[in-house]
């Protein structure tokens, strides 16, 4: 008797799609990759935040933005980034790019919760309650702590490293740690501070040399909370002066660059998620250096970051 070969389930045509976005990544110069803002607006005035620094187009509507992005897969754009301001000011846009690309992530302040949409969130999170507050706005960080407490979504919490949260970052993992905040998160990605570009910005940016000794104590902390750190040795080394940072900190050699296309709220093309004036030589993008650990290296333990990126499960499914 002949046997039909069976159907791939879900869980393999996941897999499948998983190892043709990496493939590509690595052995193709296709761009896979869209980072899209899909708004101009946001309901927070952060202090560090690059969005206030830059004049912002008028948004394209509910129904041009889903057209836009459903050409941009029709081109072959497998994953979308999306980022604003905050997306979750437009969630109808945020559910609809889950639909139409193969893998989606959504960098949020965490204000608005974390609605029922099959994405990967990257929660910005800066400190503990008093660092958070004194960057966000007072109240919020309870605020993004209540929302995470009730999701079982798993957000990837990053944290951006400046002038005024260095100091605090074994309080914050402390924090993290907890139990009940530790069940609710799949990881804590690290990036510095990217300055832009003539300015000192001494407010904010960490000098380079300072910033190696820093890397050297996230690769310390990994001892103590391995479970939630999103980051490497070998991703410290592609931070450092002295290791592989300047293998990618121009915009010629940026791998993002290679892989994904930056578009502004009017479907107009910028050059990176940071602006148009982002200053390369002082990036401090985690998202580069776990790419250049995983794909260039292939570091072992960054793949396992690269992975938990696109793995959309949540804690009732895991
Ligand atoms: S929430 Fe994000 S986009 Fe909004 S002000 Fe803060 S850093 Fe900027
Ligand atoms: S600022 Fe960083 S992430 Fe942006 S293009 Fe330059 S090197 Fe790449």
């Amino acid at each position: 008797m002949i046997r039909a070969n069976p159907l791939p389930n879900s869980n393999q045509m996941k897999l499948f799609k998983k190892l043709e976005l990496f493939y590509n990544w690595v052995f193709t110069d296709k761009k896979t990759t869209a980072a899209i803002d899909v708004t101009s607006h946001c309901n927070l005035k952060c202090i560090h935040c690059y969005w206030w620094k830059e004049e912002h187009p008028p948004e394209l509507t509910d129904d041009e933005m889903i057209a836009f992005m459903k050409k941009l897969r029709g081109e072959g754009l497998v994953a979308a980034l999306l980022y604003g301001g905050e997306p979750l000011l437009r969630p109808n846009i945020c559910e609809a790019a889950s639909k139409i690309f193969d893998f989606t992530l959504i960098f949020t302040n965490g204000t608005l919760g974390f609605p029922e949409i099959k994405c990967q969130w990257i929660l910005s999170l800066d400190g503990t309650r008093e660092i958070h507050d004194k960057i966000r706005g007072e109240g919020v960080y309870q605020r993004v702590i209540n929302n995470l407490l009730k999701t079982s979504h798993q957000p990837i919490v990053h944290i951006t490293i400046n002038q005024h949260n260095k100091n605090y970052i074994g309080d914050f993992l402390q924090e993290m740690n907890r139990q009940e905040i530790k069940k609710r998160i799949r990881k804590i990605g690290f990036s510095f501070y990217t300055p832009h570009m003539g300015s000192e910005d001494r407010e904010l940016f960490i000098p380079l040399e300072e910033r190696d000794r820093l890397v050297d104590e996230l690769i310390a902390y990994r001892g103590k909370y391995k479970s939630i750190m999103g980051f490497t040795r070998r991703m410290g080394y592609h931070f450092k002066q002295t290791g592989g940072f300047s293998g990618w900190n121009s915009l010629d050699k940026c791998p993002k660059n290679e892989t994904c296309t930056f578009y502004r709220s009017d479907g107009s093309v910028k050059p990176c998620t940071y602006g148009a004036n982002a200053d390369c030589s002082r990036c401090g993008c985690a998202l580069v250096a776990t790419y250049q650990a995983a794909f260039k290296d292939w570091d072992p333990a960054s793949l396992m970051i690269i992975n938990s990126l696109t793995n959309f499960s949540s804690i009732s499914s895991t």
